[in-house]
């Protein structure tokens, strides 16, 4: 079995539980793209196994810790960890019939995205140790989940990091244009081709329907993307205003929003920051306000850029908040960490005006769990808010 080499830092890193080795801690290796390697570090000492990448920075992910089992099989290995994800979310009785199956690094499969929507499975191998094994995978997925489709989602950019090529392909069986979902009593056609991300913001299924626990009035959800909060709003709100920058995006939640016979959604195609000036100047209050925007720091450069458009947005919503109305807000910027954001939520609230109180702090939902010790697995975090005066 091909070797590699690694510093003691390396060696340091997955004593410390973190499953990555970069570039610079690998010695040497013998290997060819996305090979299962032997870790061997100092006087010999082995740790395990890891999937090896002759391009990303991430040059090595452990897959098994030294000791975890004798001779590596490569079937029985994916078999196994598929089915303890599979498992696990069966266990968490969602009430819908979508989520995610498997949430890479935080399942012990890294770099591997496995989401449900209804019979049709969209995968994401997006390092090459899992690209090469996708035949394997569809076959172990096939035989444990029995879906209708599978659909490969290769357009992520990391697919370029990693040497691999960008394209989307049915893997097996066959996947409709819009599969037809449930999620939380609310029905919904997704396009698993073209929407964002797999289709549906999954990672945030569970935050929509804790935020309609505090909403009543009027509701105003910014990024609201194909409605994930609107549509839970609408349930409970008398009206909502749901702001996004993509016209298709808003088609999608008029259509959902008719299906579920909600007629008090009402969509704004606008950019949000505009929007919010102009809602204010107009003198519109709200009750319940919900920011959702995309990651603002995608690298550690822009943490402080990122950092004063967050600081933007919700100063602005903490304006047209009513006294005694929620506003939730979200992060899902890696680099803008849990009391960085919390301060920034602070500093907007002071400059508002606003005296709020927090009443709950969120996280991505449980189907995609948080490795501890590897901050990488958690980045989605929001701050549930009262205003209190
Ligand atoms: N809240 C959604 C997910 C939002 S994703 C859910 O729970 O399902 C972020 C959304 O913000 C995307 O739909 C994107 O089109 C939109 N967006 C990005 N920048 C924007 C801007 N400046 N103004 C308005 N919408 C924007």
């Amino acid at each position: 079995m091909p070797h590699a080499l690694i510093t003691r830092r390396g060696a340091d890193r997955l004593r410390a539980g973190h499953p990555w080795i970069y570039r610079s801690d690998v010695l040497r290796a013998d290997a060819e793209p996305g090979d299962v390697v032997r870790l061997v570090g100092e006087q010999r000492r082995r740790y395990g196994w890891a999937l090896w990448s002759d391009r990303s920075q991430i040059a090595l992910r452990q897959i098994a810790v030294e000791g975890e089992i004798e001779a590596f099989d490569e079937r029985a290995w994916l078999d196994d960890r598929l089915r303890a994800a599979v498992a696990y979310r069966r266990a968490l009785d969602l009430d819908g019939d979508t989520c995610r199956l498997v949430h890479g690094e935080a399942d012990r499969l890294p770099a591997l995205v496995v989401d449900r929507y209804d019979d049709v499975l969209v995968i994401q191998a997006l390092c090459q140790g899992m690209d090469r094994r996708l035949g394997t995978l569809v076959e172990r997925l096939v035989d444990i989940v029995g879906p209708r489709g599978i659909l490969a989602r290769h357009d992520p950019a990391v697919r370029s990091l990693e040497g691999l090529e960008r394209r989307i392909d049915v893997v097996h069986g066959e996947v409709p244009d819009r599969v037809g979902v449930s999620d939380d009593g609310i029905r919904r056609d997704v396009d698993v081709r073209h929407g964002q991300k797999t289709g549906l913001f999954l990672d945030q299924r569970e935050n929509h329907r804790a935020v309609a626990r505090y909403a009543r009035g009027r509701g105003l959800d910014a990024f609201t993307y194909q409605g994930g909060f609107a549509l839970h709003l609408a349930r409970v709100c008398d009206s909502v205003v749901a702001l996004d920058s993509s016209g298709p995006a808003l088609d999608g939640l008029r259509a959902a929003a008719a299906a579920n016979g909600l007629a008090n959604v009402e969509t704004r195609e606008a950019n949000v920051f505009d929007a919010l000036r102009e809602l204010e100047i107009a003198g519109e209050r709200f009750d319940a306000i919900v920011l959702d925007p995309p990651a603002f720091a995608k690298q550690k450069r822009s943490v402080k850029r990122a950092a004063a458009a967050y600081k933007e947005i919700n100063l602005r919503a903490l304006k047209l908040l009513e006294p005694g109305g929620c506003l939730a807000t979200f992060s899902c910027s890696f680099h803008i960490g849990p009391e960085l954001f919390e301060a920034v939520v602070a500093a907007a609230a002071a400059d508002a005006r606003a005296a709020v109180a927090l009443v709950e702090r969120r996280l991505q939902a449980r189907d995609h769990p948080v490795l501890l010790g590897v901050p990488e697995t958690s980045y989605l975090k929001g701050l549930i808010l009262r205003r209190v005066a």
